[in-house]
């Protein structure tokens, strides 16, 4: 049988791993201390580490369907990993930047105006989170884009439900990215809170207020030291 899977895990450790050995090493015996938690979509062609130009250690990361955020619950009732992770990384790892990316083309956000199967409880409960960022007009590319870009605010105010959240967000200590990843074209659009729109970050001059604050400029680098270069950066 011929097990690609199996060919490709083996392959990481003895092509891959022993470049970056000791700073996997490092990460093991000095723990993570990512400074981002991304919320991105599960979407096979939105990948976080290319967008960003990080590697292991440099992001926290909770990925669903959409890149929904569910809402605070303070009893903790239910299982949700999503508000679990949300919680973890800031109180735990206490994360800086809170990105929550949505994208171009996204299933999530066209099956908010199709018929969900009614096998899919789950998914059509979960899509939920993001109803209210739906149009009441045709539907089309623009319509979509529209959509998808509301839906990533609707996360953000939604993120402002959770406590430790809100009181980072208003002591400054955390920062809320909001962004739209257009896949064809290769470029994240930033949320932009003076304008209310989504700006290309080869015109934008920040890369996201969030809907409460801006960045604070003289925070400094947001990355890890990395003794290794994981992808070309200026
Ligand atoms: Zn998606």
């Amino acid at each position: 049988m011929d097990d690609e899977l199996l060919k490709r895990i083996r392959r990481f450790q003895t092509d891959f791993f022993p470049q970056y050995q000791d700073h996997f090493k490092h990460l093991v015996e000095q723990g993570q201390h990512p400074t981002i938690l991304f919320v991105g979509c599960s979407d096979s062609r939105l990948v976080p580490y290319m967008l960003t130009g990080t590697g292991p250690g440099e992001l926290f990361i909770v990925r669903n369907v959409g890149a929904l955020v569910p809402p605070y619950n303070g009893s903790g009732g239910g299982l949700h990993g999503t508000a679990a992770a949300i919680e973890y990384a800031v109180l735990n790892l206490h994360v800086s930047h809170i990105i929550v990316c949505g994208h171009s083309h996204c299933g999530a956000m066209k099956a908010l105006y199709e018929e969900v199967s009614p096998e899919a409880k789950n998914l059509d409960a979960w899509l939920d989170l993001a109803r209210e960022a739906t149009l009441p007009v045709q539907v089309t590319p623009e319509a979509l884009r529209r959509t998808e870009q509301r839906a990533v605010v609707l996360q953000l105010e939604r993120l402002m439900d959770y406590p430790m959240v809100r009181k980072r967000v208003e002591q400054r200590q955390i920062s809320l990215h909001g962004w739209h990843y257009v896949i064809e074209e290769g470029e994240v659009h930033v949320f932009d809170v003076k304008s209310g729109a989504f700006v290309p970050a080869s015109q934008a001059d920040h890369s996201g207020t969030g809907p409460y604050q801006e960045i604070d400029p003289d925070s400094g680098s947001i990355f890890n030291e990395l003794d290794a270069s994981w992808y070309p950066r200026r």
